[in-house]
């Protein structure tokens, strides 16, 4: 089991997560941030294999994936 946490709050909506995900499994949020941009979310029913790119990426260190 792999999960994704995203720290919505502190994203800064650059979206470069999105572009390195090879599932294509991370999206862009309806609602803003308290910063005032659209953070990144988890797709509802997509999969994650754990590769870590959207965590490595990020600038902010906002991604985080767990292994169980
Ligand atoms: S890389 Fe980080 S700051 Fe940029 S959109 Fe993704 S989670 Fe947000
Ligand atoms: S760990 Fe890999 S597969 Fe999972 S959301 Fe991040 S980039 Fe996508």
């Amino acid at each position: 089991m792999i999960n994704v946490h995203i720290d919505g709050q502190r994203c800064k909506g650059c979206y470069l997560c999105i572009a390195v995900c090879p599932r294509k499994s991370l999206g862009v949020a309806a609602v803003l941030n308290k910063k005032g941009v659209k953070p990144v979310e988890f797709k509802k029913g997509a999969e994650c294999i754990g590769c870590r790119f959207c965590a490595t990426m990020c600038p902010d260190c906002c991604i985080e994936i767990e292994k169980e």
